[in-house]
């Protein structure tokens, strides 16, 4: 298997989102700093991750003795918005390539790209997004948008798919869809090949248009 490159990030505010992105980096085996102005959310973060530091990230001084332009990744996830742009601009400005930071609502999302955000993330408003397909539709037991207009779900094998293999089922041809990988209990089958015979309660991980794969999970 190929080895993801290890990376150096720096995680700004400790609080559910930050302290849940910056363990599961370290997890993941990336090299990760923890900030947080409060001493407490630092000594608890400090097990999880490469170093923990407490320090302000709205304090430019600050930012720079930790070295913060060093680091290929910092994540700005600081609750309060007035902190969150003004600490967004100070990694900006000294030299950080890449910053996500959160956003509470699109106003703040904005402003966040002018101080220079390179992306920005909208961590409840997802959730809701995420949390609503799922209760609609009883079948997609997970959604991922990769661009306006284009998704990763999950389907639950139809009744129609049973017994048959992915080339008698044709998604590509008949719906423009791929099909990654098929969930089977524990079992995890990745880029399925064509003679893969579907079972009764496989999970068929789909990768295509929204419309084309709402067409298909209207299938019975
Ligand atoms: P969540 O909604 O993800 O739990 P919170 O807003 O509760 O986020 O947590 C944000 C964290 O950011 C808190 O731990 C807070 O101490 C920290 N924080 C706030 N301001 C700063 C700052 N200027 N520098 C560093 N950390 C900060």
């Amino acid at each position: 298997m190929r080895r993801r490159r290890t990376r150096q990030f720096a995680v700004i505010g400790l609080g559910r989102f930050g302290s849940s992105v910056a363990s599961t980096l370290y997890k993941q085996g990336q090299e990760v700093l923890a900030i947080d102005n409060v001493e407490d959310r630092v000594q608890e973060m400090a097990p999880h991750v490469t170093h923990a530091v407490q320090a302000d990230a709205t304090d430019e001084q600050a930012m720079r003795a930790i070295g913060i332009r060093n680091f290929d990744v910092v994540i700005v996830a600081i609750g309060e918005i007035e902190a969150s742009i003004l600490a967004t601009s100070v990694v900006k400005g000294l030299g950080v390539r890449y910053v996500v930071a959160k956003a509470l609502s699109d106003l703040h999302g904005r402003v966040l790209e002018r101080v220079g955000a390179d992306r920005v993330v909208y961590p409840e408003r997802d959730m809701g997004v995420r949390v609503a397909h799922n209760l609609l539709s009883g079948n997609i037991i997970d959604y991922i948008e990769l661009m306006p207009g284009y998704s990763i779900v999950e389907v639950t094998a139809k009744e129609g798919f049973i017994g048959r293999t992915l080339r008698e089922l044709d998604f590509r041809a008949k719906y423009g869809i791929t099909v990654l990988a098929i969930r089977r209990g524990t079992e995890v089958i990745v880029a399925p090949n064509p003679d893969t015979t579907i079972e009764k309660e496989d999970v068929l991980v789909a990768m295509g248009e929204d419309e084309r794969l709402e067409e298909l999970e209207a299938l019975p």
